[in-house]
């Protein structure tokens, strides 16, 4: 029987760079109990990251990238995140974005192919900041309190963001800002300068490596052309399936580690593992029907994306239904597995109660749950005879 992970790599190409990940992904999983601990942002996994050379994953061939489908993208961060939730969360914002940015070309061509140049030679790397205390998640649509003011040649920006992952690493970023004089909020491509302050705020109870901290800008100067169009196509956000993928990927990890525990523990007082129980194999297969659910849905939705250019608006719906599907099937899939383990599943020396926490986070990851359900039930409500 092959595993479960490998189920979706079609060809050579991707097996081989599914092992090269793979080897990554495990040297990550030993780093990650004490990065969890600490809290601290994991530098030495980017690092290992940008040799690789995954930092350049969606950047188009023109510019030296490997121009990697949504459908790799997903099964390379499941990978990762069987090793390390936190890793995978941080650097899929950044794959994705690139891949988001690629299908829409929504930024100046002088930008898009300097950030590519910097990725492929560098390996830099970029996120956008957008959440703020008081405007809450900007998929809901909330304004943003940092503003943009006029300036001779540009912009000066003020304000203070949250949830700004990858914060420690990044050195440049996208922010939201609000324009008051045109009543309308923009994108600005900003480089991190003196006048940028990371307050390390990020203490949470999961997904603790990410280095999410609050990013202040104190009227940093955007010039003109660092003001994003925000124009280009509407790719349907397909890039937002690094979200369920990684929170997957936690959910493969602890299956894992709950069936080797369920095949190898054998209290004294029965004569086989406890695998051989069948209120075990009843959990066991509750985990598998999560699980293959779940990225039944996620593959289907990721390759619909990759090969319905022209209707990728329209697959919001599918795309939304992969990622509340994904996450809340993952949550099950942790707390099951740690029901089979049982009591050990709390110790802080086994990876259970990481995942347990970890995985939480998808639920605040856009787009939200109450958010794909408003969408679903829109398109239910507008459907025509
Ligand atoms: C690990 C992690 C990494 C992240 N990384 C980034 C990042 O790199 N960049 C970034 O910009 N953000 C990032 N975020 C932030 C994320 O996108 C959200 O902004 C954040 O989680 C807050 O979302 P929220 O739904 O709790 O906020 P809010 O919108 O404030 O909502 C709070 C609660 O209020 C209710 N609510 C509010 N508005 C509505 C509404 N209109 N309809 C219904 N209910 C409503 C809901 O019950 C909701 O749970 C990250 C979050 C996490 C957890």
């Amino acid at each position: 029987m092959g595993r479960i992970i490998d189920q979706y790599i079609r060809n050579a190409e991707e097996r081989a760079r599914a092992e090269k990940i793979e080897a990554l992904a495990a040297r990550f999983a030993e780093r990650a109990a004490e990065h969890d601990r600490e809290g601290s942002f994991p530098h030495e996994n980017f690092a290992e990251l940008r040799e690789a050379g995954y930092l350049k994953l969606t950047v188009p061939s023109e510019f030296g990238g490997d121009e990697a489908s949504l459908h790799e993208l997903v099964a390379l961060q499941e990978r990762l995140a069987y090793g390390d939730g936190s890793t995978a969360l941080a650097v899929g914002w950044h794959i994705g974005q690139v891949l988001h940015l690629r299908t829409t070309r929504k930024w100046p061509d002088r930008l898009f192919s300097e950030l590519c140049q910097a990725i492929v030679a560098d390996g830099a790397m970029i996120n956008t900041f957008a959440s703020e205390a008081a405007s809450g998640s900007p998929s809901r649509g909330g304004k943003p309190e940092t503003t943009a003011i006029r300036q001779d040649g540009g912009w000066l920006i003020t304000g203070r963001k949250t949830f700004s992952t990858l914060s420690p690493i990044l050195d440049r970023f996208v922010v939201t800002a609000y324009i008051p004089e045109e009543e309308t909020t923009a994108d600005f491509l900003i480089y991190k300068n003196e006048r940028v302050t990371i307050i390390e705020t990020w203490d949470t109870i999961g997904m603790r490596g990410t280095g999410s901290h609050d990013v202040v800008l104190n009227g940093v100067f955007a010039s003109d052309d660092s003001r994003l169009s925000g124009k280009g196509a509407d790719d349907g956000g397909g890039w937002l399936l690094h979200i369920p993928a990684c929170y997957v990927g936690i959910a493969m990890a602890a299956r894992d580690f709950a069936i080797n525990f369920a095949k190898t523990y054998r209290p004294n007082h029965l004569q086989g593992p406890i695998a051989e129980l069948p209120m075990v194999q009843q959990s066991i297969g509750q985990m598998e029907a999560e699980l293959r659910t779940a990225r039944s849905l996620l593959y289907a939705a990721a390759d619909r994306w990759d090969q319905e250019v022209d209707n990728r608006p329209f697959l919001k719906p599918e795309l939304g239904l992969a990622k509340y599907v994904a996450v809340n099937n993952a949550i099950k899939v942790v707390d099951i597995a740690m029901r089979i383990v049982g009591g050990a599943s709390l110790s802080k020396t086994l990876p259970l109660e990481r995942y347990y926490r970890d995985v939480r986070a998808g639920l605040h990851n856009p787009p939200m749950d109450n958010t794909v359900l408003h969408t679903l039930a829109a398109d239910a409500l507008n459907e025509t005879k």
